[in-house]
């Protein structure tokens, strides 16, 4: 018996496949290839809706201060698995895949945990990788950045400062953040976890960041092990100031608008 008579055999309603079919079994086996290779060749499902961004240098650009090593696993594996569960939230709550990062940052009160924490971390390690540039090829504040930290901080020492104060004193895992304050201003502040400036939320000072420093173990332990202070003080040497100030610019301009 062939395909086609063991399928009329067990059906009692209209029989599709009659007109096509010459009812050998070795012709099903045909259709069944087609479709397949048919379905290969279709497009994909569309494509997560974030992804990772690349490295803007080499993993081990910025030694000696942050080691090849840490780079790799901060990069490949931490910020990947913060996109990746991000992606993973898009079928519970679709908006997500309409909503740039940054946009998203502002209303992440109406989302839960899994958003804030994935969201916050790929946004602050996004952010994280253009702040920093190979010892040497990062520039230097511009006027009116040093302008700014000067009628904010006194001197770019004290900013400085204040700035490893946070980062020190943050405990557990967070960022320390320079930010552009609504009003124009700089100012110094911390937040836990992968919670950021950005964020519509209760007790955090809201601005726009123009610099971060990531303080989660997995930032500096396999270098630096406990030694955290030791990791602030050197990461001052790859900080790229050339993207601090076109994101102080920005920040400038944008409220200007
Ligand atoms: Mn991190």
């Amino acid at each position: 018996m062939g395909w086609c008579s063991c399928l009329s055999a067990l059906s009692r309603g209209p029989r599709p496949w009659a007109g096509f079919c010459r009812g050998s079994w070795l012709s099903l086996l045909v259709y069944i290839v087609v479709g397949f290779g048919t379905l290969q060749a279709a497009p994909m499902p569309a494509a997560a809706e974030f992804s990772l961004p690349s490295l803007p240098y080499s993993a081990n650009a910025l030694e000696p201060a942050v080691d090849g090593r840490t780079m790799n696993i901060h990069h490949d594996r931490h910020h990947a698995a913060y996109v990746a569960n991000l992606n993973a939230q898009i079928p519970s709550f679709p908006k997500l895949a309409s909503l740039d990062l940054t946009t998203l940052q502002g209303s992440i009160s109406k989302y839960p945990a899994a958003v804030r924490n994935n969201g916050g971390g790929h946004y602050n390690h996004s952010l994280f990788w253009t702040v920093m540039a190979p010892a040497g090829k990062g520039g230097k504040p511009s006027l009116t950045l040093t302008k700014a930290i000067k009628a904010g901080f006194g001197s770019q020492d004290a900013m400085q400062q204040q700035f490893n104060q946070a980062a020190t004193s943050r405990f557990g895992s967070g960022w320390a953040w320079l930010i552009v304050k609504p009003d124009g201003t700089l100012a110094i502040t911390s937040t836990a976890n992968q919670d950021n400036p950005l964020m519509d939320l209760p007790g955090i000072e809201r601005g726009t960041p123009i610099l971060a420093l990531d303080v989660w173990e997995h930032a500096y332990y396999l270098k630096y092990q406990n030694r955290r202070p030791e990791y602030i003080s050197a990461w001052w040497d790859v900080v790229n100031w050339n993207d601090v100030n076109r994101r102080y610019a920005a920040a400038q301009s944008a409220k200007r608008v």
